[in-house]
């Protein structure tokens, strides 16, 4: 709830930093036009799972910081991390230097990487983002099929409704043609297949009756087009930004296997699902799949700095390896690759969430959160409540018998958050997709107190029209 503690800061200086961000800060995935008429939220302080702002209000972190916060905000263990590190050193290049933390990370996470009937993932290749650890997946395939003696092999193949970040590259195997659309002209072609958004199944079918028709397109794209095709990036589990789209059991098993049979690379985008958030350490651990490349970003320093990885098998890595005049040397690099700070952080959390059996914690928080969300299940401006682990989207719907959505200009999503937010609760809707990504270790009291605030929003929201939704936009 809505507890109080002693403001952070003088009254006066909320507005004063209020003034200053709307004076100077451009903010991501926001109209601006809206945030500039509005009174924006100013985040000075957090303790456990809650964000505290200036005024001292608290407010759960009900999507984890933008799906990132582990074990909650300002956890001794990793706080104590970063001051160890930053005792050491906070920053020296992996461009020809190697460090302490990035080394041992490095070799943690090639232990946790999903079990493979072959040799599996070897090599981890730092950076800051998902989009630049998805950037640097597409040129590692690219770069592995000119070096083994396939230069045809040159294109991508993507889902609709897939999001990897909002880079160029990333952006040609996007499928979410609100946010990309408007930069085909700079993008690279890429071969798109249908997302298996089963709640929205253009093919009208039903699970598990549906899993050859719904994975034919990707077939015969594999068919026509495996000898230009290079690598299949697809997110496992569950298409995040896209509307949390959970894809059915069995979905990404087959999906790899043809990737397989048409000799054609895989590219996974754990950025979402990975980390544990599916309730295991990695979402594709779940269908028994090892790709050739894994991203993962977000959670990997618990939410405290930014940190993503791409990971390969050692085939990919031993493509790139000749002498410097043989031109295979992967040229790629970020100033702070393999920051330390932020492998320490992450080392802390990986110790953490074993000692605090995260994954389990994880799979249990997920049954309670549905036990908690049932009252929506059958509300009728709910269309479907997806969830993988702590992995929540609950799509709304003007006519539940239909499934006609609602008008896009009521911003209904918005409305949920807002109703949230007078209650003390912090989420961000995908358009009209509710979204929960608590912290993998919120105690179950306030997840609880996050399902019962969000049925109450939901309630609330689309029973009365109430007030306009921020004009933020639908996102
Ligand atoms: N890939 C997926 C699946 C994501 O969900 C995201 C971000 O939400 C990204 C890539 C991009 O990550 P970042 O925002 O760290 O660039």
């Amino acid at each position: 709830m809505t507890g109080h503690l002693p403001p952070l800061r003088d009254p006066g200086d909320r507005q004063a930093l209020v003034d200053l961000d709307k004076a100077h800060v451009w903010h991501p995935f926001t109209q601006m036009e809206g945030w500039l008429a509005g009174d924006p939220l100013v985040i000075a302080g957090a303790e456990g799972c809650w964000l505290i702002d200036a005024d001292g209000r608290r407010f759960l972190d009900g999507v984890s910081s933008l799906w990132v916060t582990v074990h909650g905000h300002r956890v001794p263990e990793i706080d104590r991390a970063i001051t160890d590190q930053l005792g050491r050193v906070a920053h020296s290049t992996l461009l020809g230097l190697a460090n302490t933390p990035s080394a041992e990370l490095a070799a943690r996470l090639v232990a946790l990487s999903p079990p493979s009937m072959g040799p599996g993932l070897t090599k981890v290749f730092y950076s800051e983002a998902g989009a630049c650890a998805v950037e640097i997946a597409l040129k590692m395939a690219f770069g592995y099929c000119q070096h083994t003696g396939k230069p045809e092999k040159r294109t991508f193949l993507s889902l609709d409704n897939a999001y990897h970040g909002d880079t160029l590259g990333a952006v040609s195997v996007g499928g979410i043609d609100l946010f990309h659309a408007a930069y085909r002209p700079l993008l690279f072609p890429a071969h798109r297949a249908p997302s298996p958004y089963c709640y929205r199944c253009p093919l009208g079918k039903q699970y598990p009756g549906c899993l050859t028709a719904c994975l034919r397109p990707l077939e015969e794209a594999l068919e026509e087009h495996h000898e230009e095709l290079c690598a299949v990036i697809v997110e496992p589990l569950m298409q995040a930004a896209g509307g949390m789209i959970a894809a059915p059991p069995g979905y990404l098993r087959q999906l790899s296997e043809l990737c397989e049979e048409y000799e054609v690379l895989l590219i996974l985008d754990e950025v979402a699902t990975g980390v544990g958030r599916t309730g295991t350490f990695f979402a594709c651990e779940q269908e028994g799949v090892s790709p050739d490349i894994l991203v993962a970003g977000k959670g990997l320093t618990g939410g405290y700095l930014p940190l993503a990885v791409t990971m390969t098998t050692q085939a990919i890595f031993d493509a790139f390896l000749g002498r410097p005049e043989d031109a295979r040397t992967f040229f790629h690099g970020h100033t702070y690759t393999g920051n330390p700070l932020a492998c320490a952080a992450a080392l802390a959390n990986l110790d953490l969430m074993e000692a605090n059996q995260t994954l389990a914690g994880v799979r249990e928080r997920s049954e309670a959160l549905g036990r908690a969300l049932k009252p929506l299940e059958d509300h009728p401006h709910v269309g479907e409540v997806r969830r993988r682990g702590l992995m929540v989207g609950i799509e709304l719907v003007a006519d539940r018998a239909t499934r006609q959505p609602f008008d896009p200009a009521l911003g209904m999503g918005w409305r949920v958050a807002t109703q949230a937010r007078e209650h003390g609760v912090l989420i961000r809707p995908l358009g009209d997709v509710v979204v929960l990504m608590p912290p993998l270790g919120i105690p179950f009291d306030e997840l609880d107190l996050l399902a019962r605030v969000t049925v109450e929003a939901v309630e609330a929201a689309t029973k009365a029209p109430g007030p306009p939704a921020p004009a933020g936009g639908r996102w």
